[in-house]
């Protein structure tokens, strides 16, 4: 069985509602789709999310796409899909960085495997080891009085009891004024924890994390600049409260430096920022070593690249911070015909064949951005 085509989309699609991060306002998605065809005409499918265009990371859609084609295609055309992991090395020494563009082209390689053995993805990672894990959701309306009816309506339904701010836009006072007030509101029934999206200085980072962790707030990510390692150090020495690393911690290399210099006592795990799911299994097995705690993040795909999520993050024994894999509850619309699973507090693992997820083609050609 060898591959025969490999073909690239953009589709833009809508939310229910403002998707406020520090660097951008989300009302629409624009998530990378690759779709892998065998000579049997067997297919796997991915999906990766970008957020903001060039703003959040240095992957934007339009070069995903243009460096899969250009670059990637012509060197997985005619191999194995069941040799996914040498197909990535033989790239790895042709292509420099592109992590995203790397994390379509493998997911939907490893779809196809598993598709055409007919199991599940999480069979070649040496099983599953969680049927569901924990699922936090964030609070986004920037009014605090919504936010907690938005909390206390999500802890009714059993729906989410982890609430993440995204506080890096706006005034950092205010902003940690408005996360101890929901704290308050909340008390024992929900965690609290705060993503600040390298907006802070190390200064302002001192004053605000202090209020946080007295107003009981259970984890801060990223609050400073990917570049300062030793200021993140820094805070994770002084405070209590865990301090994770995101944007900061992509590569093996990344969170070696890390968990070498302790620069987070926590990580957040996301296959596109490491270039792919082993890279992604191996940062998760650097992080073990050192005693990170984890986290199943999210660039807020749509059911498919939730799924790869899911079903990865499924095969590492320990996920200390739950997941935050809600994207699908964030998008009106859907590519897939089956959806994922929310119930009692927790993301379900999907377990069909591949990623467990049926693709609606008609859906991918709908949101399929038009060239020119
Ligand atoms: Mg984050």
């Amino acid at each position: 069985m060898k591959i025969r085509s490999f073909d690239v989309y953009i589709l833009d699609l809508p939310t229910i509602r403002p998707h406020q991060l520090a660097m951008h306002t989300i009302v629409s998605q624009a998530i990378v789709v690759g779709c892998v065809t065998d000579e049997d005409g067997r297919e796997g499918w991915s999906e990766v999310a970008t957020i903001g265009g060039a703003s959040y990371g240095e992957s934007t859609p339009e070069a995903i796409k243009a460096n899969i084609d250009t670059y990637i295609t012509p060197l997985v055309i005619g191999k194995d899909p069941i040799h996914f992991d040498k197909i990535m090395f033989e790239i790895s020494k042709l292509v420099r960085g592109n992590n995203f563009a790397k994390t379509v082209v493998e997911a939907a390689i490893i779809d196809l495997a598993a598709r055409s053995k007919g199991v599940p993805a999480f069979e070649l990672f040496g099983g599953q080891i969680h049927t569901s894990l924990p699922i936090a959701w964030t609070l986004a309306s920037g009014n605090t009085e919504k936010d907690i009816e938005e909390a206390q309506e999500f802890l009714r339904q059993k729906r989410h009891n982890i609430f993440k701010l995204k506080i890096g836009k706006g005034d950092p006072f205010k902003n940690v004024e408005h996360v101890r007030k929901i704290k308050a509101a909340v008390g024992d029934q929900a965690r609290i924890t705060v993503d600040v999206n390298q907006a802070w200085d190390e200064d302002t980072a001192n004053y605000c994390i202090e209020a946080l962790e007295d107003g009981g707030v259970s984890m801060v990510e990223q609050p400073l600049p990917t570049w300062n390692y030793e200021g993140m150090a820094r805070l994770t020495s002084r405070f209590k409260v865990p301090i994770m690393a995101d944007e900061a911690a992509n590569s093996v290399q990344d969170v070696f430096q890390i968990a070498k210099h302790r620069a987070g006592n926590c990580i957040a795990l996301k296959p596109c920022k490491a270039g792919g799911l082993t890279q992604t299994k191996k940062v998760a097995g650097i992080a073990e070593a050192a005693g990170l705690g984890l986290y199943g993040g999210t660039m807020i795909e749509s059911s498919l690249g939730t799924a790869i999520c899911a079903q990865l993050y499924a095969t590492i024994p320990e996920m200390k911070f739950g997941t935050e894999i809600f994207g699908p509850l964030l998008f009106k619309d859907n590519i897939t015909v089956n959806d994922m699973q929310y119930e009692n507090f927790e993301v379900v693992i999907p377990t069909g064949p591949g990623f467990g997820m049926e693709i609606d083609r008609e859906k991918v050609k709908h949101y399929t951005r038009s060239e020119g």
